[in-house]
């Protein structure tokens, strides 16, 4: 991470150990209903060594800050390793991941779990999220609002993590990371940055499920991630063949 934005994350972690402290001071494990109601202040990000994600997600709380909680049985927060040096960001939760709280179960989950061994590793070594953590009703597309509600925690989660590479699914994901909104058939195939992280955006595994054709281009752009994932780390990670 570049020093610039490591001084950055540095600054805004300290008002979240603040609130952190204030809550603590206050015996309450969550911040009181009041308070969940708002917005998640952007000024929260935390960095991976001062806030962990379970810190994250008890701010989280039973969050009601958009209209998404009305329908959810779950909040589906992220699953994985704190500690990856990758991590998929996908939209939101489907039906299944709302059923279970946990993203990316069902068949989309499968496929993603063939991306993920495709490039050498398993579902444990990465971090998986979404844009937003509550499901859409009927699967319909997060909202400007709901995506501008949660997205701090996305930050939080990928602040917390410290990833050396993320790969975005879906045009959601893409177009909150990189602030744009170029559509994700240009996006794909090439990287960009957040915060001074590589960011490779691809298609959803439940675009793919529906356009098997266009798989082809992620196991592409996957060849591109695995090839920079081995640069970043110094490691040699045996890709599956394709
Ligand atoms: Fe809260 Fe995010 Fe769920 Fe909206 S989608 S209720 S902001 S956790």
């Amino acid at each position: 991470m570049p020093e610039e934005t490591k001084q950055e994350l540095l600054e805004l972690v300290k008002a979240a150990q603040t609130l952190i402290k204030d809550t603590e001071r206050r015996g309450q494990k969550e911040a009181p209903l009041e308070k969940q109601t708002k917005p998640f202040s952007k000024d929260l990000l935390p960095v991976a060594e001062k806030l962990t994600l379970e810190e994250v997600r008890v701010q989280l709380g039973d969050c009601t800050r958009c209209k998404l909680h009305l329908h959810r049985t779950h909040l589906v927060f992220g699953v994985g390793n704190p500690k990856a040096e990758l991590i998929f960001v996908g939209e939101g939760p489907g039906r299944d991941e709302d059923l279970q709280g946990e993203p990316f179960v069902g068949a989309a989950g499968k496929l993603l779990d063939d991306i993920i061994e495709s490039i050498g590793l398993s579902r444990d070594e990465v971090y998986i999220c979404n844009v937003v953590k509550c499901r859409p009703p009927n699967n319909r597309n997060p909202e400007p609002d709901e995506i501008e509600t949660c997205q701090p925690f996305l930050f939080a989660q990928i602040a917390c993590v410290a990833p050396k590479l993320i790969c975005t699914l879906g045009k959601f994901a893409a177009q909150t990371l990189l602030k744009v909104e170029t559509p994700i058939s240009v996006l794909r195939g090439r990287f960009s940055q957040f915060k001074g992280i590589p960011v490779m955006p691809t298609y959803h595994p439940a675009y793919l499920l529906r356009n098997p054709s266009a798989k082809k281009e992620v196991w592409q752009d996957m060849k591109q991630v695995h090839a920079e994932l081995c640069r970043l780390t110094g490691k040699n990670i045996p890709r599956k063949g394709r």
